[in-house]
């Protein structure tokens, strides 16, 4: 049996990979039913952290993120509609249409906050074959039973041979006080046997030929059957929001055991949960706010858009196990860290050397090294990022020098820890800034040429100059000097 790790810590002693220098790695990805929200993104930029530190150590990882396009109905448990058949009805669209849809917004998101895309991304639609031979064996083994053409985990009996509730800490006992009487209750021996396949109701959209009925599969199976398939029945992590511990990474625990007689998972992590303004991100508080809505700042919660790299930084300064509080004030905090980022980055890059290092520097790898090494400290790599800032900022206003072979260093720890681990586009200010002046330069030009035809009488020019700024939104003012712009 391979053991549970919550937490990686001194990970390059602990953390011992199934195969010398290659890591497995799957992550519970979106039911893409809807717009991604900030409960998508912190899982999404926890992992992307993992997965870039591991390719930092040099291993070669492999990394599943699946996409949960059928089977996940609206109350976890086994009862509701399916959430995407839901949308499909409500939207009158093909369940598959809403399926892209969503998938490409998620797609566009995650590349907004520099996460990058995983190995593979398997469809949870696109493996049923898969999931039905999952199921007979564990039907084959005897810890699943058929009922009215719905097959259910038989918990009991699983629980006699294996400790089922591990990761959570639950027992059955817990777990049955725990579950509410659902509909199809009558179907199941116990209230917490779980699906793993469902008969489809004649009102359901969404179902394929099995040999028990035409159905489909219960929601944690995909991850048993999907993460075995690309990485093998043993691998090396398993992710995922805290949220999803139980039920569905307990299930997970569970099929793959009475499946193949053993644990599949070598590493357990998760993500701590964002709250906001301390309550729990739901429907039912009205606190749902969608990256895209961050972006546009079109949110009553929200005093203003905030880029995405603002929102990745505002996640970082946080350890993933601990929660995050969310509130309009804390991202303004975390955007003005940001910009004392950018600012010190693009100093960095055009500071000059001098014949020696009088500033604070020394040990600054290492000190980043080893809080990433202590599961995945990020927030200890930005405040030792910040303390090197402020000798960059000495150094820039002439009150310091620095070696040209520290200042090698110093952009090379930068680039590192800051750009290609934490995943941070530090360049972007400085672009901006440079779009920015080449944008008012052209103005300022256009205006010019106005300024010269009036002089010149040429009022035409000068007025369809005028008018068309004025049309595109710009308000233009004669001064005594000259002119004034603004949009
Ligand atoms: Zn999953």
């Amino acid at each position: 049996m391979l053991e549970i790790y919550n937490s990686l810590t001194r990970f390059k002693e602990t953390f011992k990979p199934l195969h010398e220098g290659h890591v497995g790695m799957y992550v519970c990805g979106p039911t893409v039913y809807g717009d991604a929200h900030l409960g998508h993104a912190r899982p999404a930029i926890t992992f992307d952290l993992l997965y870039r530190y591991l390719m930092y150590l040099g291993y070669k990882v492999r990394y599943v993120r699946n996409i949960t396009d059928v089977g996940h109905l609206e109350h976890d448990a086994d009862e509701g509609e399916d959430k995407i058949a839901k949308k499909a009805r409500l939207e009158q669209l093909e369940p598959m249409e809403v399926v892209q849809f969503y998938t490409n917004r998620y797609h566009r998101d995650m590349s907004a906050l520099n996460v990058l895309p995983p190995s593979i991304e398997p469809h949870a639609s696109g493996h049923i074959i898969e999931q039905i031979a999952f199921v007979q064996k564990i039907l084959d083994k005897g810890y699943a039973y058929v009922s009215n053409g719905s097959v259910y985990m038989d918990v009991e009996k699983y629980a006699k041979d294996y400790p089922y509730g591990k990761l959570s800490g639950r027992n059955l006992n817990d777990i049955v006080t725990e579950t509410r009487e659902l509909d199809g209750q009558d179907e199941k021996k116990h209230s917490y046997d779980f699906a793993l396949w469902k008969k489809a109701a004649p009102e359901h959209i969404m179902h394929w030929p099995s040999p028990w009925s035409e159905g489909f599969p219960g929601w944690h199976m995909e991850c048993s059957t999907m993460g075995t398939k690309y990485l093998g029945e043993k691998f090396d992590i398993h992710g995922g929001g805290l949220d999803l511990i139980f039920p569905h990474h307990e299930a997970e625990i569970a099929q793959s055991c009475a499946a193949l007689g053993h644990e599949s998972v070598h590493y357990w992590m998760h993500n701590n949960m964002i709250t906001i303004a301390g309550k729990k991100m739901g429907k039912s508080y009205n606190n749902f706010i969608t990256l895209e809505q961050f972006f546009s700042g079109n949110h009553p919660l929200l005093s203003k858009p905030f880029g995405p790299m603002v929102i990745r930084f505002f996640i970082l300064q946080a350890h993933y196990r601990s929660t995050v509080d969310f509130s309009s004030e804390a991202l303004e905090a975390a955007e003005k860290g940001l910009q004392r980022m950018q600012e010190a980055y693009a100093r960095l890059l055009k500071l000059q050397a001098g014949k020696e290092t009088t500033v604070e520097v020394a040990g600054l790898r290492q000190r980043c090294q080893e809080a990433m090494d202590d599961d995945l400290n990020s927030p200890f790599v930005i405040a030792a990022l910040f303390d090197s800032a402020r000798a960059i900022n000495t150094v820039w206003d002439g009150k310091g020098t620095i070696s040209e072979a520290d200042l090698a260093e110093l952009r090379e720890i930068w680039k590192t820890f800051a750009i290609d681990i934490l995943g941070l586009r530090l360049e972007e200010q400085g672009a901006g800034d440079d779009k920015m002046k080449a944008f008012n330069g052209a103005i300022d030009l256009l205006l010019g040429i106005r300024l010269q035809a009036k002089q010149n009488k040429d009022w035409q020019t000068s007025d369809k100059i005028r008018n068309e700024l004025t049309a595109l939104g710009f308000q233009v003012k004669d001064t005594k000097d000259g002119f004034e712009w603004s949009i």
